[in-house]
């Protein structure tokens, strides 16, 4: 029997984290959380079954000896040029156009250029609380081994910032952090990210 009123039922996103190595289960977590349903990717194939994607922090050399076995790096080039895609940390460095310390390959698309390993050893690892663009008041920053966005185009929005240079940053449909937000309680950058793909639902074209 038909009931007399329907309710329409919300859309929601299927994101996925690139699960390769790193912390991609905390970010899967955060994503269900923030109120997307979070894949797991291990292959190529799985980037067109996905509305966003994750690259998580780990480490970037280690991402790209996987992702170029097997043709994973052109596919995750394709996408990343045109879907939502926020990547922390490790994954920031892959989004970066330019990577220094040293020089490595990486998918170019975030008008940046990024310092790996910027503060120092493992040891120098560090939390912060810090402002930013985001409502809501100051945000714990987790920052493991990070690098250090030297600069960006006049594109890219900065949304928040530790000593004077970029550590959240937004280009269109990608979105970078060079801390891990996954690590803290507090869901706001996942939710951003979330709404950046709620919002580009259905839309494959590159809005930089
Ligand atoms: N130092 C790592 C790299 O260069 C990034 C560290 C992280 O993701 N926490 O890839």
């Amino acid at each position: 029997m038909r009931r007399p009123t329907m309710t329409k039922t919300a859309w929601i996103p299927r994101i996925g984290v690139l699960a390769i190595q790193g912390d991609y289960e905390a970010h899967a977590q955060a994503l269900r959380e923030a109120g997307a349903e979070a894949v797991l990717v291990r292959k190529a194939e799985q980037l067109a079954a996905i509305d966003g994607l994750v690259l998580p922090g780990g480490e970037s050399t280690t991402f790209l000896k996987f992702l170029e076995r097997d043709g994973f790096l052109g596919a995750l080039r394709e996408f990343v040029a045109g879907k939502p895609t926020f990547g922390t940390c490790a994954g920031c460095i892959l989004l970066a156009e330019e990577v220094l310390h040293p020089a490595q390959e990486s998918l170019g698309v975030l008008h940046a250029s990024v310092e790996r390993n910027a503060y120092g050893r493992q040891i120098d690892s560090s939390i912060q609380v810090a402002d930013t663009a985001l409502a809501g008041g100051p945000l714990e920053m987790v920052y493991i081994r990070a690098p250090r966005i030297l600069k960006v185009s006049e594109d890219v929005r900065v949304l928040a910032e530790r000593d004077g240079f970029p550590v959240l940053v937004e280009q269109g449909h990608l979105l970078a952090a060079t801390f891990h937000p996954e690590l803290s309680l507090d869901r706001r950058v996942h939710r951003y990210f979330v709404e950046q793909v709620l919002a580009r639902r259905g839309d494959g074209t590159q809005k930089s």
